[in-house]
């Protein structure tokens, strides 16, 4: 399906000059498995080495022609001290061993030296300079770009290896319309695939310049492409009616501990009327932290049930599925219906399969487990996604085609802007939840400096005295798939001797058993104190914690912020928020921390949230419910929704993509991994 133009850029990243088989894996892990992951995978500095006749101080790297002179060795300190047209320069090595420099670096030799010059006791030197002998000075001069780090690789390798996947984007057939191209001063998709690896000032790493912006406008149209086949498509797709059984409603609804909020009813009656529509339902379900989705979307499962059919609940990691688990297990046995629950590793997996086939478990819950192939339904008619953004739409697809005329719902915690709902859900009809239950009690936010970090240690004594809970939650260093627990491991060691045995640490590096066994201990208050990175910040539920601390919560994003705070004030009992900073933070950061003490309303936030971003905050679009673009700025609505405008107008002359311009989208949409969208194209 994918046009034979891309299978080059398509190839495994082993088959690239300079990639054996270790690199291949290290690659693989952090920027991708094609070649066109590696030409996806954009610089993020720049580094100009500038030739000097003579040493001087610059903000570039120098490069310069030196005489070498004398070796001296003093204890750690290897120095070879040279003359650059008539000024000393020193270069200065550490941990050198045997005669390795002497062998590059003879005396008296002329060598081309290259690093950063630096002022040390009067005389200019250089720290472990890269040197060579002068036949390719040419590659010690000029800006070179820099990649974020790869374990294991150098910068020099690498861009060898950048080079070489560039050389295999093809001429593909333009998909931009030559008046806009113009416009803007674009060039085509492969010349500025290959301009943004060769930066020449800082300006060209940003949306600034016309070949980043070409690239991202590409990936907002393929998005936008998607979305609208994905929507067209479900607009023609027959759906399933499953009649309401109200009695049956109110009956579950009576069995309840609380009264559903006027908007969860008015959500409920929407969901209603689309599953006893003959239309397909496609509806996301928009609703603030603790506004109480989970209960609307189990209502809906067991109406479902109740009409003999079988829905399913997706869920983004174990610890969510399993709470989910089992609180639905809790409201349906009383009504005889038989929930079961899908994880990975799991005992009784067979069995469990059998009986949702046979139809004996009518309601199952779990993570992407319930995707695998073997997973088979008897009647599935209805299936809800809690956190979408977690899952891609292949998944969501591929959760489809496990039912015939399945209706979904998708659900996110995370309010987005309303300028921004119709062009990042625009093929969803959107259900809003914008109210709180009653008696949910204020979150006190405080902002505390991290040097008074003792104190609020010593504070959650009362947490423990009083028999209630905290989350503690610390930052990774890096966000990568290296996860950095140094801050979470020394939180943890340091609470628990203040307060032995009542603390706990989880992290995402924790099997699914260990997560799990940690969950319960906290819900049981058996610990009182939950050290955690982010694992937590979705979905969990534990009435009686309130405290919640986020440590340096200036590296969070507001809407990660307000994901992890509404952990707390989840039952009646006055809860605070304490957000421990740095001092040294910058505008936005602290701006950040005042929309949080300031404001209690998601949607209000996300509206602070996009403003902030107009002013150039970047920080944390993870968790903010937005779609990761490589290229795209995703908080850019001018840019959004004249890409949607572009896209409908154009399916108008060509909903099947059978013209010149048409057959280019399919590229497109293939080149930003949007292809599961072709299969709903007619054939043609
Ligand atoms: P979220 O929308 O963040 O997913 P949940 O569905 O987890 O929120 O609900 C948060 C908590 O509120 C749960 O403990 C749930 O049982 C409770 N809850 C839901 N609806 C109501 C209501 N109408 N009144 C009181 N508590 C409710
Ligand atoms: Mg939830």
């Amino acid at each position: 399906m994918r046009p034979e133009i891309l299978w080059p850029m398509f190839q495994s990243i082993s088959t690239l000059k300079g990639v054996g088989e270790k690199t291949a894996e290290r690659l693989r892990q952090r920027v991708g498995p094609t070649v066109k992951d590696m030409c996806f995978y954009l610089p993020q500095k720049i580094l100009r080495r500038v030739y000097l006749e003579k040493p001087k101080l610059t903000d570039d790297l120098g490069t310069m022609l030196a005489k070498i002179g004398d070796h001296e060795r003093t204890g750690r300190r290897y120095q070879i001290f040279c003359d650059v047209a008539g000024e000393p320069l020193t270069l200065v090595y550490f941990h050198v061993k045997g005669d390795y420099l002497s062998r590059q670096l003879p005396e008296g030799s002329h060598r081309i030296v290259s690093g950063r010059l630096e002022l040390f006791n009067g005389g200019f030197q250089m720290i472990h300079p890269e040197s060579t002998t002068g036949n390719n000075k040419e590659e010690y001069v000029g800006v070179k770009p820099i990649y974020g780090l790869v374990a294991g690789l150098q910068q020099r390798p690498f861009y060898g290896i950048i080079q070489d996947a560039l050389h295999k984007i093809p001429n593909v057939s333009e998909w931009i319309t030559p008046d806009v191209l113009t416009r803007h001063g674009w060039l085509s998709f492969k010349e500025a695939l290959i301009e943004v690896h060769h930066p020449q000032n800082h300006e060209d790493l940003t949306l600034k310049s016309p070949a980043r912006a070409r690239l991202a406008y590409d990936e907002v149209l393929a998005d936008q492409l998607a979305m609208a086949l994905v929507r067209r498509h479900h607009h023609t797709l027959p759906g399933r009616q499953i009649s309401i059984d109200m009695g049956f409603v109110h009956d579950i609804k009576a069995s309840l501990p609380f009264q559903l909020t006027g908007a969860q009813e008015k959500v409920l009656e929407d969901i209603f009327q689309d599953m006893a529509a003959p239309h397909r339902m496609l509806r996301l379900l928009m609703g603030d932290v603790g506004s109480g989705k989970t209960i609307v979307a189990f209502i809906a499962m067991l109406n479902a049930a109740k009409n003999g059919h079988q829905a399913v609940f997706l869920a983004p990691t174990e610890i969510l599925a399993r709470q989910q688990y089992t609180q639905l297990h809790k409201i349906a046995g009383a009504f005889d219906i038989k929930v079961g629950l899908f994880l990975g590793q799991q005992r009784q997996r067979q069995k469990m399969r059998d009986m949702l086939e046979s139809g004996d478990i009518q309601l199952a819950v779990g993570t992407h487990a319930l995707l695998e192939d073997p997973v088979q339904f008897k009647s599935l008619a209805f299936a809800v996604i809690d956190e979408q953004h977690r899952f891609g739409v292949d998944q969501r697809l591929k959760l489809m085609t496990k039912g015939d005329q399945v209706d979904l719902l998708v659900m996110s915690a995370t309010p987005i802007p309303r300028t921004l709902v119709l062009t990042l859900y625009g093929e969803l009809q959107v259900s809003i939840l914008n109210e709180k239950p009653l008696g949910r009690p204020e979150i006190a936010t405080r902002a505390v400096p991290l040097s008074r970090v003792q104190e609020v240690q010593n504070a959650l004594e009362r947490v423990i005295m009083r028999g209630e809970k905290a989350y503690w939650v610390c930052p990774l260093i890096e966000e990568s798939d290296v996860l950095d627990l140094g801050p979470a491991t020394k939180r943890f060691e340091v609470l628990d001797k203040i307060f032995p045995g009542r603390v706990g640490l989880i992290h995402g590096k924790m099997k699914g058993d260990e997560k799990s066994a940690i969950m319960d201990a906290f819900r049981g208050g058996i610990i009182n104190i939950l050290v955690a990175t982010t694992v937590i910040e979705v979905g969990v539920d534990v009435p009686d914690a309130t405290v919640m601390v986020i440590e340096h919560a200036e590296r969070f994003g507001l809407a990660q912020l307000h994901q992890l705070r509404g952990r707390v004030g989840r039952g009646a009992k006055a809860s605070s928020c304490l957000l421990l900073y740095d001092p040294i933070i910058s505008k936005t950061g602290s701006e950040r921390l005042k929309v949080m003490r300031d404001m209690a309303d998601g949607f209000q936030i996300a509206e602070a949230d996009l403003k902030l971003r107009g002013g150039g905050d970047v920080l944390g679009t993870k968790q903010s419910g937005m779609p990761n673009y490589i290229f795209a700025d995703p908080y850019n609505v001018t840019s959004l929704s004249a890409a949607r405008k572009e896209i409908a107008f154009f399916l108008d002359s060509d909903p099947n993509l059978t013209s010149d311009r048409g057959r280019a989208f399919r590229t497109l949409l293939c080149l930003f991994g949007q292809d599961q969208a072709i299969m709903y194209l007619k054939a043609g």
